[in-house]
């Protein structure tokens, strides 16, 4: 049977081509023109970040971190295993080694508690990962971080108009990476942002950024020319990109809202799944306001996952699993090391399935989601785990 319920469906606002129309008009294609300059605006206002810098993707913008915190071979980085590859590929481009510590069981974010334990000398920073913009615990993570001397580098990819204690998601460590890639929330196809929060790195950003140079301030009439001034490369989007994106984050209040609604309704559909422990749903911690990134569920141990999978997709309907754990992946295994055991993780992992979520789907399509899990729970509980 087809797909007739996919998994993700990028939604359009409506807006896109008519910006993209008015940029290809101005005649101005490559980077950082007007629709560049009002998304810049618009991530700085709606974040408190210092800086906001579109870049082509939230993996070139964790690049740019690795190179801002100047990671040389044999540095460490603290994060999860249970993430995407770009977390850890970042800094192990420049020769840093991805330190694996394990997640909390509830939000299946870094676990705070544990990173003490795997800070050696060469640690340099810590990167928490806001799993289905869900916020990690960042006042206990900023805390380490200081008493440490270690920086905060935020991967805020799934986390664009969430909120922790108030404060957006990627704005609080020393610098953010958001990603607009078409399976998140505020889309451009490929894209991403820099926030850079401390001060010290804003004009370094803007050279890295430009290939190593300081065009930026050239274009801004600071300097006459303009040279090359540290190592860097080029990751911004051109105009185009800029147009479509920002005729989305135009939208994004409302593109969060519709999430949330589906987010609720699969919510209330599945709580007498979980009294009847078939299945744990997502857990939101009271400080912490999402953006329905992800509606997952973590199916009960003695229910085999594989099987629920393929009963779904017989149906007609695209859940999928997640992450493999990087500790686990033969790059993750070859660069990085796990600090301690990643229980946590190694028990999750395999028990995670995500629902379709997307602007559009109806609250028939949800019924029809929920009922055919129902069944499908039934035939991999009787399948069990071999
Ligand atoms: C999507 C994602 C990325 C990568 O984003 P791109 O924009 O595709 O580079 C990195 N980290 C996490 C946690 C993500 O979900």
């Amino acid at each position: 049977m087809t797909i007739h319920i996919p998994f993700n469906k990028p939604y359009m606002t409506g807006q896109e081509l008519g910006y993209i129309a008015e940029a290809h008009g101005n005649l101005h294609l490559a980077g950082d023109g007007m629709f560049t300059k009002r998304c810049h605006a618009w991530l700085e206002q709606h974040t408190g970040a210092r800086r906001a810098l579109l870049t082509h993707s939230c993996t070139a913008a964790l690049e740019m971190t690795a190179l801002l915190a100047a990671i040389k071979p044999g540095d460490e980085i603290i994060m999860p295993s249970y993430t995407f590859v770009s977390t850890a590929n970042a800094f192990a481009l420049r020769g840093g080694v991805p330190v694996f510590v394990d997640i909390r069981p509830d939000t299946l974010n870094l676990d705070e508690t544990r990173i003490e334990a795997a800070i050696t000398p060469k640690t340099r920073a810590i990167v928490p990962v806001h799993y289905a913009g869900v916020s990690c615990e960042m006042d206990a993570i900023t805390d380490i971080a200081k008493r440490h001397g270690l920086l905060v580098i935020e991967d805020a990819a799934q986390g664009v108009t969430s909120t922790y204690k108030g404060r957006a998601l990627g704005s609080i460590g020393d610098l953010g990476a958001y990603s607009f890639h078409e399976t998140k929330n505020v889309i451009s196809g490929e894209g991403g942002a820099l926030l850079v929060n401390a001060p010290g790195f804003a004009a370094q950003a803007e050279i890295i950024r430009e290939k190593g140079t300081d065009r930026s301030r050239y274009f801004r009439g600071e300097v006459d020319k303009y040279t090359w001034q540290d190592i860097g490369s080029s990751f911004l989007p051109g105009e185009l990109i800029a147009a479509f994106l920002w005729a989305q984050l135009e939208q994004a209040g409302r593109i969060t809202d519709e999430r949330l609604a589906s987010w609720r309704h699969y919510h209330a559909l599945l709580a007498d799944l979980e009294t009847d422990c078939w299945l744990r749903r997502p857990v939101i911690p009271e400080h912490c306001v999402h953006n329905a990134h992800m509606y997952y569920i973590l199916v009960a141990p003695h229910v085999n996952r594989q099987v629920v999978l393929d009963t779904l997709k017989q149906a007609g309907i695209g859940a999928v699993f997640h992450y493999i754990p990087l500790h686990s992946s033969r790059a993750g295994m070859a660069v990085g090391r796990a600090a301690g055991e990643l229980d946590v993780t190694d028990a999750l992992a395999g028990r995670l399935i995500r629902l379709p979520l997307w602007v559009g789907l109806t609250r028939a399509n949800q019924e029809e989601v929920v009922d055919v899990l129902k069944r499908a729970l039934r035939v991999g509980a009787q399948a069990g785990n071999a």
